[in-house]
């Protein structure tokens, strides 16, 4: 499928050619620092597909406890990470991070690696309290919509207890709203 994405501060957008059933997490702790957060969710693009639209990126090529070097790309000006590649630059397939990626709710992780490392609390993360600042009427991660609240998109087309029977019927994949608080 042909996917979009952008880095926060939207300077870096592109595009790509990715196969969804590709999607996977990385538990690994390099991920883990690199993106600040419990994991990764990477997609392989399709080979010679990545096209940089505009930005510039800054690269920092790491070295993994193995000794393998992989290249890391994120926007020169908000830091959001973009891709990685090969440590001596081929960017033919490159690793994109799925949370830049606009198409996101469509790309469900079908593997996890280096679960060695998993944050325990991963395991128990749907008993997590969820504060109050969290918007009911956004689909849940992976587009499931985990509390089964019953949602429409905003063309009113469709009535859905999850986002992706919608998605794929309307194509309007990012806006829902909760009919609890329409
Ligand atoms: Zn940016
Ligand atoms: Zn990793």
């Amino acid at each position: 499928m042909k996917v979009e994405g952008r880095c926060h501060c939207g300077k870096i957008r592109y595009e790509a050619e990715v196969d969804a059933g590709k999607v996977l997490i990385c538990h690994c702790t390099d991920c883990q620092t690199l993106s600040g957060s419990a994991f990764r969710t990477v997609v392989p693009s399709n080979a010679g597909s990545l096209r940089l639209l505009s930005g510039t990126s800054r690269v920092y090529v790491k070295t993994a406890e193995i000794g393998r070097r992989r290249m890391q790309t994120c926007c020169a000006n908000c830091g959001s990470p973009i891709y990685s590649a090969t440590g001596d630059g081929d960017t033919k397939v490159v690793g994109l991070r799925v949370g830049t990626i606009r198409q996101r709710d469509q790309l469900i992780p079908s593997d996890q690696y280096w679960v060695h490392s998993l944050r325990p609390w991963l395991q128990h993360l749907a008993r997590i309290k969820k504060g109050k600042s969290s918007r009911a009427s956004t689909p849940k991660a992976g587009g499931l919509n985990a509390d089964r609240q019953p949602l429409r998109c905003d063309r009113s087309h469709f009535t859905v207890e999850t986002a992706i029977p919608c998605a794929l019927a309307c194509r309007r994949k990012s806006r829902f709203t909760s009919i609890a608080s329409a």
